[in-house]
């Protein structure tokens, strides 16, 4: 089977939509109804596109919205306030996305890319290497699944609204970025064209793919770079992030500094705690120090994310002393640091698991 999906309206510039919609005999203004019913009422069902006359419809779902995304799994947790779908792709490759409701707000966790190629041996998506890149309009749908979910109530808690995504589901987004920046584009486009978000509340996290990260700058759209650091010295990094072969813990972290300069936000470091791998008072100190060497404390942010052991993996969670050091001895030199929630964890939310058992 192609691979490629099929072209999909989230796919498309309101420009080409126009240009599309003209191509089949229909008029330019329908595009705008069908961006209208897509993004704004978040209407996926031709049938309630009851502005349009049927055939209009039908012609219109049959040429722009194939189904790209079909749900095979659904796992709930937290009183149904965090849920995991497993996607099949038209070709059978499978996704995962994470819809989390906290009390103010919503994060969905998106996908980028069957598989990984990176490699991460501590991640269950590395492991089974990269299958292909999703398209743009494969990457929004997973955002339009949890916005439909919360306007439809499905959630609890009341009618909600998606405001903040993170590229920190399967792949790596700045290997698939053309993609991913269309993607980012449908997000933030303000309604009818697009689906309105603040590109602030866009995560795009990667294990630092230096040259992107500096086209990722220049973009001129200010969204939050978080960088998968992991360990503050190559020799460790190598064996975390064996693309640190490539790009090294200095050049990665000066990526990153010039991301700040270029965009004004703060850039997140991620740092999964490891028992006895990287999560030593030494190796707390050495991030502080390499951190503070690129500029005052402003410029970024440090996000110890514990560890999700993964089946069958020697890697697991740092004991609560070490990590509880490991926060002290930042916190003492200044660094800004949180420590990540681990919701999900009791359906293995984290990290490509669920397609890991699939499969
Ligand atoms: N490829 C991108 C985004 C995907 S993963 C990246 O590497 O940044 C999002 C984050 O989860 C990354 O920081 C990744 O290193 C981390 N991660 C992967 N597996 C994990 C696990 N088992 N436990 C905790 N964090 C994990």
């Amino acid at each position: 089977m192609n691979p490629q999906p099929p072209r999909h309206w989230a796919d498309l510039s309101p420009a080409q939509r126009r240009e599309y919609v003209e191509a089949m005999g229909q008029r330019a203004y329908r595009a705008r109804q069908l961006s209208a019913h897509y993004f704004e009422g978040l209407r996926d069902n031709p049938a309630e596109w009851t502005d349009l006359p049927s055939n209009v419809r039908e012609a219109l779902a049959e040429k722009f919205m194939p189904r790209l995304l079909t749900p095979i799994r659904e796992i709930g947790c937290d009183g149904g306030t965090t849920v995991k779908t497993l996607w099949r792709m038209r070709d059978g490759a499978l996704v995962e996305s994470v819809l989390m409701r906290y009390p103010d707000r919503v994060t969905m966790c998106v996908s980028s890319q069957a598989g990984c190629g990176m490699a991460c041996p501590f991640c269950a998506t590395g492991q089974a290497g990269l299958q292909r890149n999703m398209s743009t309009a494969e990457i929004v749908e997973q955002v339009m699944d949890g916005a439909r979910k919360l306007r439809r109530g499905q959630i609890p808690g009341g009618a909600g609204w998606v405001g903040n995504v993170v590229f920190m589901g399967m792949g790596e987004p700045l290997a698939n970025y053309k993609a991913v920046l269309g993607a980012v584009r449908q997000l933030i486009t303000p309604t009818p064209d697009g689906l309105g978000l603040s590109a602030r509340g866009i995560t795009v996290s990667t294990v630092g793919l230096v040259p992107r990260m500096q086209q990722l700058a220049t973009e001129g759209i200010p969204l939050t770079l978080a960088l998968s650091l992991h360990a503050p010295d190559d020799e460790l990094r190598n064996e975390l992030v064996p693309i640190n072969a490539r790009y090294q813990v200095a050049e990665t972290l000066d990526a990153a500094r010039t991301y700040f300069e270029r965009t004004g936000r703060r850039v997140s470091i991620e740092y999964a705690l490891i028992r006895d791998i990287n999560d030593q008072p030494s190796r707390a100190e050495l991030l502080a120090k390499v951190l503070r060497r690129r500029g005052n404390w402003g410029w970024v942010h440090v996000n110890l994310i514990p560890m999700n052991p993964t089946p069958g993996s020697i890697w697991t969670a740092s004991r609560r002393v070490a990590q509880d050091e490991f926060v002290r001895r930042l916190e003492a030199r200044g660094v800004p640091v949180t420590v990540r929630d681990t919701r999900g964890r009791e359906i293995d939310g984290a990290c490509g698991q669920l397609a890991a058992q699939q499969a």
